[in-house]
């Protein structure tokens, strides 16, 4: 089959080259996280590899293993610090996989009992709640 390649322009690689602000929540040097700014509920943060992957379809199992440990610590964190009863994690790889922005990105998704996720799309309106929930966030992980 044909292989889609990777676009360095795309709104994930500016962010990690500090071309686009984000609500950072944890970074390393092989991995970021910061908040997702259409949040499918409240606490919702995305898990990225800084290396070129597009998606789980393409990255190497190193970068893949550093990004998937950070994801299990963020959904300790987040879950504890947002004071969630449970947390739903996606991740969509191509466009009919749903896949949008095509840098590999893990969805970490707090939620709460009776709470419906929101429909795709919503941005915020108020970023201090989202700061406000990453200064959270952090504090649980002790950065
Ligand atoms: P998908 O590729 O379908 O997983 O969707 C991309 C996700 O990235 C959506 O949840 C968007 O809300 C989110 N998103 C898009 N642009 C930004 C941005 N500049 N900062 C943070 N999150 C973003």
């Amino acid at each position: 089959g044909f292989e889609m390649s990777y676009d360095e322009k795309n709104i994930f690689a500016k962010i990690i080259r500090g071309e686009l602000p984000a609500e950072k929540i944890f970074e390393n040097d092989k991995v970021l996280a910061f908040m997702d700014i259409m949040p499918r509920s409240p606490g919702h943060l995305l898990v990225i590899p800084k290396s070129s992957a597009r998606n789980i379809l393409d990255i190497d199992d190193e970068n893949l293993c550093e990004v998937i440990k950070v994801v299990k610590k963020l959904a300790i964190a987040s879950k504890k610090a947002m004071n969630a009863t449970g947390v739903t994690i996606q991740q969509f790889s191509e466009a009919d996989g749903g896949q949008e922005v095509f840098h590999l990105h893990f969805h970490i998704i707090p939620r709460y009992t009776g709470k419906p996720m929101n429909r795709p799309g919503q941005m915020v309106k108020d970023m201090t709640v989202l700061s406000m929930q990453a200064n959270k966030i952090k504090a649980e992980l002790g950065v």
